[in-house]
This record gives structure tokens, sequence and C-alpha cells, in this order.
């Protein structure tokens, strides 16, 4: 049986891995999830995303279950009115900052987060046997007015931000052409903002620059920061989920940093509380949870664990350094718009420039490599025989391999869920710690592989 979910869901190209017959099977498939309720489906703004839509709502409809539609919406609030609406369910249909040939689904449990692995199995079999008979009843379909308003009614009253605290706050919003065009932008004006938009008109074909905001895509942001004066430049992904920050100097910063200062403020605030995080996070994450008396707890890396985990363990906060920040009295997901909310409210808060802000915090060298490795089979073989190999020296198998270097740092080996690679993560205290780590591990992790 294949298997069609990997860490972010199902993904592939259209034309050739997706198709409207795929989706239309996932429509049937789903559908026995849920026994009443509505599923709400929405979608990103691909140009194939329509299309899909379509045939995994008549495969909805088909089952005798009602299709509630969301029409364009961000990922983050189509999990959100999950869990806050009637409907029992959910579907969105992205590829989130994949290029633009790329398309996708997750679907959603009723608490609002992806389904875990044993629902993922239970559809790949369905969609595999085509186990399903078609109802006598059609299902109806809803497309409800002010879904997105009671999102952003929610994320603006979890903010906490009150009264005229943004009133000086200038902000650039690099939408990237996608969906989160229809949510930053509006929730920062509203609560006093002046905004800067640019690249917010929806588009599949993501013409203003790839969907991915990384460093290397950020120069038109930084450039538009420094021309208006801005405080902050706030990119987002193509299903809004994400968010990387540039601070008033045009500096780009990568996701870890910003994690970092938002926890601050929340634990400070919160008095405490714990938070959580994939197992190749900083060691600025752990020293700032010791310093305001939060608890850490660590996760497989992916969204969808740390969101069940913040569930399971009542967390106030999730981060990754990919720039996914999780707010729990919100909703426990990843989502973009909330995390510039909450960058900026601690910026208005601290009265402090987001340079400055930044520079208050532990700062740590860290690297990411990447090696060859095509079959499952071999990533695993891979990761036993450097396990083996460490033997006692082994901090942790939650994913992967991770050995703990006293105080110096850490180093994390573990096999990509997506890509045909092991992936090594090191972190030192200095950056001659951090060349320490790599000229240990390195050789260690090539042999292995190679072997
Ligand atoms: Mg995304």
């Amino acid at each position: 049986m294949p298997r069609l979910f990997g860490t972010n869901g199902i993904r592939g190209v259209v034309g050739k891995d997706i198709d409207v017959d795929f989706a239309f099977r996932l429509g049937c498939s789903v559908s026995a999830l849920f026994r009443t309720g509505g599923i709400l489906v929405g979608r990103d703004g691909r140009d194939s995303s329509r299309m899909l839509e379509e045939g995994l709502a008549a495969g909805i409809l088909s089952q005798g279950r009602n299709v509630v539609s969301a029409g364009l919406i961000p990922t983050p609030a189509l999990q959100f009115l999950v869990k806050d609406t009637a409907a029992e369910g959910g579907v969105v249909i992205t590829a989130s900052h994949n290029p633009p040939e790329y398309n996708g689904f997750k679907v959603v449990d009723s608490d609002g987060v992806e389904v875990p692995r044993a629902k993922e199995e239970r559809i790949e079999r369905m969609m595999d046997a085509r186990e399903w008979r078609f109802s006598k009843k059609t299902g109806k379909r809803f497309s409800p007015e002010g879904l997105l308003e009671t999102y952003l009614r929610s994320l603006k009253h979890h903010s906490g931000v009150t009264g005229r605290l943004f009133r000086d706050l200038r902000v650039v919003v690099d939408c990237g052409n996608g969906v989160a065009g229809l949510t930053t932008p509006r929730v920062l004006a509203e609560l006093g903002c002046e905004v800067v938009t640019m690249n917010d008109n929806i588009d599949g074909r993501f013409a203003g620059r790839p969907s991915e905001p990384r460093p290397e895509n950020l120069g038109g942001l930084s450039r538009i920061v420094l021309e208006e004066g801005a405080d902050l430049g706030v990119a987002h992904d193509g299903d809004g989920d994400r968010a990387l920050f540039v601070d008033e100097t045009g500096t780009v910063h990568w996701g870890d940093r910003t994690f970092a200062l938002v926890e601050d403020e929340v634990l400070r605030e919160n008095r405490g509380g714990r938070v959580v995080t994939p197992v190749n996070s900083s060691m600025a994450v752990r020293e700032i949870a010791a310093k305001r008396g939060g608890k850490l707890v660590l996760t497989k890396v992916g969204s969808i664990f740390v969101s069940r985990t913040m569930l399971a363990t009542g967390a106030v906060l999730g981060g990754e350094e990919n720039g996914g920040i999780f707010y729990a009295p919100h909703h426990p997901v990843r989502d973009g718009t909330m995390a510039a909310l909450l960058v900026l409210k601690a910026m208005a808060r601290n009265r402090m420039k987001l340079s400055r802000l930044l520079g208050r915090l532990p700062r740590f060298f860290m690297a990411k490599e990447k090696f060859e490795c095509r079959e499952d089979a071999r990533k695993k073989r891979a990761i036993a025989r450097l396990r083996a190999r460490l033997g006692r020296r082994v901090t942790s198998t939650l994913d992967g391999v991770r050995v703990d270097l006293d105080d110096k740092g850490w180093v994390l080996v573990r096999p990509s869920g997506t890509e045909p690679l092991v992936r090594l993560y090191a972190e030192g205290r200095t950056e001659q710690d951090l060349s320490g780590v790599l000229r240990e591990f390195r050789p260690m992790v090539r042999e292995a592989v190679g072997a």
C-alpha cells in the first residue's frame, strides 16, 4: 500500500502525483473518519487548488456528508475554524511554500489539529482499496459568511493587544502572493499599526518571490523596510502558517531567534508554563525556559508532533526553528499571523526596536548539513550504525541520534521525512565549539551513510 502522507500532509506534483481523481478518492475516504457534522474545506491560491477542491467536495458529497466551503483561506485559519465551529473535520488544499507545480492536502481532526498517523493510515488504506459505497442521499454544500472574521476576532482577542499599544508601529508585510494577504495586513491595521503591503495579490505562480520565506528571498522586503523607515518586516509562506521577520535595519532573522524572543515574553507574562519544541531547536530555547521558570518538552521534528504534544501536556507555547510559532491560548497550531502579533507585542511592550530585543537574547552558533541517502532502509541503517558507534554518548533517540556535549553544544543526526537525505544539525556555545563538533561528527556521518 503506498504511503501518501509525509511530515506535512500529502504533497505532490499536480498531474503526476495528484489529480482530480485523487482528490475525489480522498474526499470519499475522509468522509468515513467523521460520523456526523460537516467537513470544512478551504484552499490556498494555487491555480490547481480550485479544481482539487471541486473533486474533493464531490467525494464528500457522494458519501452523504455536508461540505462547508471556506474558500481561499490560510491553513491556520481553517484549523482554528474546525475547532471553533460545528464542522467535525476539515481539509485544506495547499502545498505551503512548494513551487507552483505542486499541491497537496492537510486533513484536520475535530480538535483543529492535523489527524494522527493512525487516521492517515486508515485514509491510505481506503484510497488504495476504494473501500466505499456511494450514499443514496447526497450531502449539501454551504458557504457561510464571516468565517474569516471569526478567526480574526480570536486572534485579536488572544493577542492581548489593547488600547493604542501598536499606534506608533510601522510594518511592511510581504504576503509572498499567498493567502496570508487576507489576514495579516488587515488584523495589524485593525490593531492600530501603519501597514505597508507588498506581493499582496494572491497569485498561484508566486510572481513576487519564491514562496518559502528564507533570508535569500527577502531582499525586496529588507529594501522596503529601509525605504519606508518601518519598524518591522513580516514575510509569510504560501499558506500563512509561517513568518520570518526583518528588523528596522533591514536584517532578516531566522525563525529560531524570533521564537526565542516570543518564548521570553510569553513565559514572563504567563509566569512560566510548558514550551514544546522539536529536538533540533537551539540551546537558547532551553536557557530562556530555565530563566523564566518554564518547562521545556522536546518532540520529534514536525509541526504535528509539536501541536499534539502541546495538547497532551497543556503547553502554552510551541515553536520551530523554521519560523513556526504555536500559541495555545488562541489555537496550538503553527500560525504566521499570530507570530507577527506576538513579535510586535514584544516590541511595543518593551518599547524597543527588534534588533535590540534580539540582541539581548543568548546567542549560539548553529549549522545544518545534509548527506545524500536514497532509500528509507538505508537511512535507517545509517542511523543504527551511528547509534551503535556512539554507544553511551547518545543522549536521545527521540528522532534520530542526539549527543549533548556537556555545556559546549550538541549534535543531532536524523533521517529526512520528505527528501532522500540524512540531516546533521549542530550547535556550539562558541564558533570554535561548533567547528569542533562538526570536525568530529561530519566524518562519522559520512561513513555511516556511505558504508
Ligand atoms: Mg506553510
